[in-house]
């Protein structure tokens, strides 16, 4: 018998005391969309379900003393049992300044996992004895800090979820998206073709798609270079690509 589910693609279970702060993804865009139609699917499970004291408080002092609260062992500690007993070889992560930076080249392994419990820490975050048994990785989405997990955990699933295959229609998008191939984008336009006195390069108008796709390497290439150097060495260029970026370098000298 088919089961709703049998489309779906990635699970993910996220951790947290707030759950409604998802909306932002949950009830918009193509991932909304996707969410709808089982592609995706995604719980919650907040840890003040899971306490058990009268104010269903899920933090406390530091040992050691210090500012700030950290979040309790047994609520978090349940909350993801909870998780693991309703999807099964789940990959655990924590979202913390301290882990792995989150990169585009780093998704298709996350994706790999298929069922993925978020764990979004508050205060000064979450007790280390949860970090040591329970989870698999932690994971940051840049060198600042915020205050909680949730807008990391909404990034991951973003970025994760865009990838799944039909979620974005047209997969040409996503691999001329910037970070594919370490190249950043070339510049895009749409209608109209002038608009307060500047008009589109005039090739995009020519209907001639060898050129049209030489143009917009080249310029994709340039990009790359004036704005972020560091991804070009990280690339090995092909000899069309070199003629290309040198051609682009001496106009832009
Ligand atoms: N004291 C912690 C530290 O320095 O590692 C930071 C705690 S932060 C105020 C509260 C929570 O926000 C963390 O538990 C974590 O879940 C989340 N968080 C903060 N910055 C983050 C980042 N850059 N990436 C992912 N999660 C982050």
């Amino acid at each position: 018998m088919k089961n709703k589910y049998d489309k779906t693609l990635i699970w993910f279970k996220i951790i947290t005391i707030f759950p409604e702060m998802f909306r932002a993804i949950t009830d918009y865009g193509v991932i909304g969309k996707a969410i709808k139609k089982n592609i995706i699917n995604i719980d919650f499970l907040n840890p003040r379900n899971f306490t058990n004291n009268k104010y269903r408080s899920i933090d406390d002092r530091p040992y050691g003393g210090g500012p700030g609260m950290l979040m309790s062992v047994e609520p978090l500690y349940l909350s993801i049992q909870h998780a693991k007993s309703t999807l099964k070889d789940a990959f655990v992560i924590y979202l913390s300044p301290q882990g792995k930076q989150l990169e585009q080249n780093c998704i298709q392994k996350l994706i790999d996992k298929k069922k993925i419990i978020l764990i979004c820490g508050r205060y000064e975050g979450i007790d280390q004895r949860i970090i040591d048994s329970q989870v698999n990785e932690e994971w940051s989405i840049g060198n600042y800090i915020l205050t909680g997990g949730e807008l990391a955990a909404m990034i991951m699933i973003d970025s994760i979820s865009r990838l799944i295959p039909g979620v974005i229609k047209k997969k040409q998008s996503l691999e001329q998206d910037s970070f594919s191939n370490n190249l950043l984008d070339y510049p895009n336009y749409t209608r109209p073709r002038i608009i307060y006195n500047m008009s589109v390069p005039k090739i995009l108008l020519s209907g001639n798609h060898d050129k049209i796709r030489l143009w917009r390497l080249k310029q994709s290439l340039g990009n790359t270079w004036i704005k972020r150097p560091d991804l070009l060495k990280k690339n090995f260029l092909t000899k069309e690509e070199t003629i290309l970026l040198n051609e682009f370098k001496k106009k832009h000298k």
